[in-house]
């Protein structure tokens, strides 16, 4: 079932990014082909299923659909399901859950366009405070010190390297801090260099990118903000027991 839930919700993340980055309104009417501009029918828009029957390909002009859209669909739903399977039915789930849906759409536009729109951050921030208010799982006062144990370092980084870390990171990492809390935000912070150092490390040995080539740290947050739900409490144990005192 979360899964399920996962694909769609991924399915209405695609269409947020895609019309966001275009200036379009959200909620705005049907779908419709990126090409040919036809309105998509229900049964084109089943999440997977429509691109493996389809083939990959507009069922009117035949133009090849980007295997993104089906990747960033199945990729909330498998987040759906682990965020499930290891919080289960606990206070938390909702704003967790919540919170990776926001950071699925902010990679997707920063991957895109490097952007992270402000609209976004909004949403988030307000939807952080509510849901941790209705669910009981974080005070105003948590909420002040996660956000500013998320946005502080990467501010940090940002003022040491003159601007190599862009605005809509630290404000993205900042309302993570309010789901996460101070103690999973850092952890989230430490696995998104990680890897985002490692993948560095990478495109430069495999000369996709040089040294002084961007690349966006979004999708980075996004995915030290998730495993640190997953992996996170683990982490900080492992850390504690073994380098602390
Ligand atoms: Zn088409």
């Amino acid at each position: 079932m979360f899964f399920t839930a996962g694909l769609f919700i991924g399915s209405f993340i695609n269409t947020y990014a895609y019309r966001v980055l275009r200036n379009k309104p959200v909620a705005a009417d049907r779908s419709r082909c990126p090409r040919c501009q036809r309105p998509l029918a229900p049964r084109d828009l089943i999440p997977i299923l429509s691109f493996i029957l389809l083939k990959g390909k507009c069922r009117y002009c035949g133009g090849k659909v980007s295997l993104r859209y089906p990747a960033a669909e199945l990729f909330t739903g498998i987040v759906f399901l682990f965020i499930y399977l290891k919080v289960g039915f606990e206070r938390e789930l909702v704003p967790y859950l919540f919170m990776c849906c926001v950071l699925i759409a902010a990679a997707f536009t920063d991957l895109e366009s490097m952007i992270i729109h402000d609209s976004l951050i909004l949403f988030a921030l307000m939807g952080g405070i509510l849901l941790n208010f209705l669910f009981g799982t974080a005070g105003l006062k948590e909420m002040l010190l996660g956000s500013v144990a998320g946005g502080l370092p990467l501010l940090a980084v940002a003022l040491m390297s003159k601007g190599g870390m862009g605005g809509g990171d630290i404000k993205l990492a900042s309302v993570m801090g309010i789901f996460l809390g101070w103690k999973l935000v850092l952890a989230a912070l430490f696995i998104s260099f990680f890897i985002g150092g490692m993948v560095g490390m990478l495109l430069l040995l495999l000369g996709i990118k040089r040294r002084k080539d961007c690349i966006p740290f979004g999708p980075f947050l996004a995915l030290g903000g998730i495993l640190s739900i997953l992996f996170g409490r683990e982490l900080i144990h492992f850390y504690t027991a073994n380098f602390y005192v």
